[in-house]
């Protein structure tokens, strides 16, 4: 998984394109990253035990082929590149060459 939480991305695919958001859970099984208001959809709650029921928002995963990384250092959208520095696997943007 090449994309972490708290990661800004951009979306570059669908009806969110060109948004940008934060990380806020990864799902590597599948591929996919949740990121906080994007790609809402509305889903129906049906009240019970207490609980009240109806609309709410929720954020439905991205899959990673829609995402790019906003780069921290240089603020670019950017693709991940990988260095492997004694055995540890170090993240590189691929436009400024930092870590990220
Ligand atoms: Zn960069």
């Amino acid at each position: 998984m090449k994309f972490k939480i708290g990661d800004t991305v951009k979306i570059t695919i669908g009806k969110d394109k060109g948004r940008e958001g934060k990380i806020e859970r990864v799902i590597p099984k599948k591929n996919t990253v949740v990121v906080p208001e994007v790609n809402m959809y509305k889903k129906h709650v049906k009240g019970s035990h207490g609980q009240k029921g109806g609309m709410y928002d929720i954020p439905r995963p991205l899959n990673l082929a829609k995402i790019a990384l906003i780069c921290p250092n240089c603020k670019k959208q950017t693709r991940i590149g990988t260095n492997i520095v004694k055995g540890i696997k170090l993240r590189t943007c691929k436009k400024c060459k930092k870590q990220i």
